[in-house]
């Protein structure tokens, strides 16, 4: 007996099936579920995978099928897989949308839910908050969140999804068991996309032939400037964690604090790339700009510059 379309719009032409997770992290979730931590940050793969991994958790310790859990077809897996089971919360961009829509903060949204956290759940499992986009948050819901998270919310428990634990605040990360998904395949950007990242790369590193590009060279549209920065995104994930080719450990020479500015950068870019009105050579300019003057060292800053006299 299918509910009814209580929470969502969603089409259901039939059912959809179960998202998939990797056979090992569900191993992998199968042996914490059985002492699960408060608080597990979800990072690596893609959102999806996350999201997916995340839904898994929450219906492995809910399911009510005897036997292997999760059965992904008992009424709470189904009700999980609609989003419509009660003791599951999801704080998305959705739920920040809503308290748009009232009138209210985000803030004062998930101070609602303080107490209902402080509550055992109504089933027999456990009560599971999302949050898909953990490192999106404001600061002061982060820190909701972390007080939250210090004291014990007998029968609740949290997960926090970023791209990286490095997103996150680390007093959040330290209270949090991290599962790391399989990272996507490192797919190299296509030859366009991949002569622009190593010009914008290479202008970071000398200061030149950045500008004289993106005024003469014509072709940059909106959707290889997504990938430019897609790709950056991609070298950056892999800079972070060590790993990747050559861009990578140049890119790691910045160190932690300057990789991050370069992700939050990246971010601002690809959120500007989003607007149908931001010029993509514009953007790819600040891009370029804006991280070439904090670099240290960075020989070629035009512009604002950090004087010391
Ligand atoms: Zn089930």
């Amino acid at each position: 007996m299918p509910g009814p379309a209580r929470k969502s719009a969603q089409p259901d032409p039939g059912r959809p099936p179960l998202p998939e997770v990797d056979a090992r992290v569900l191993a992998r979730l199968r042996v914490l579920s059985v002492t699960p931590p408060q608080s597990l940050v979800i990072e690596g793969g893609c959102a999806p995978d996350r999201l997916a991994a995340a839904m898994c958790w929450a219906r492995l310790l809910n399911c009510a099928a005897p036997g292997e859990r999760p059965c992904g077809v008992c009424a709470v897996c189904r009700q999980i897989l609609d989003g419509v089971f009660r003791d599951l919360l999801i704080v998305d961009k959705a739920f920040f949308e809503a308290a748009k829509a009232e009138d209210k903060t985000g803030t004062d949204k998930v101070r609602e839910l303080l107490p209902i956290w402080g509550q055992p759940p109504h089933g027999e499992g456990q009560r599971v908050s999302l949050f898909p986009e953990a490192h999106e948050l404001h600061p002061t819901v982060a820190n909701l969140l972390l007080k939250t998270l210090e004291e014990p919310r007998p029968g609740n428990v949290f997960v926090l999804m970023a791209p990286q634990r490095e997103r996150l605040l680390q007093t959040l990360v330290s209270r949090s068991f991290v599962l790391t998904l399989p990272w996507p395949e490192a797919r190299a950007p296509e030859p366009d996309a991949a002569e622009w990242i190593a010009a914008l790369a290479g202008f970071w590193e000398t200061g030149l032939g950045w500008f004289e590009r993106t005024i003469t060279k014509g072709g940059l549209d909106r959707d290889l400037a997504q990938r430019v920065v897609l790709g950056l995104q991609r070298e950056l994930a892999a800079a972070m964690t060590g790993g990747g080719g050559n861009l990578a450990a140049r890119l790691a020479r910045r160190g932690p604090a300057g990789l991050r500015r370069l992700d939050l950068a990246l971010v601002q870019a690809q959120e500007a790339l989003s607007q149908p009105t931001a010029p993509p050579a514009l953007v790819l300019d600040w891009l370029a700009t804006v991280v070439i003057e904090k670099t240290p060292g960075g020989t070629a800053a035009r512009g604002r510059r950090y004087s010391t006299s």
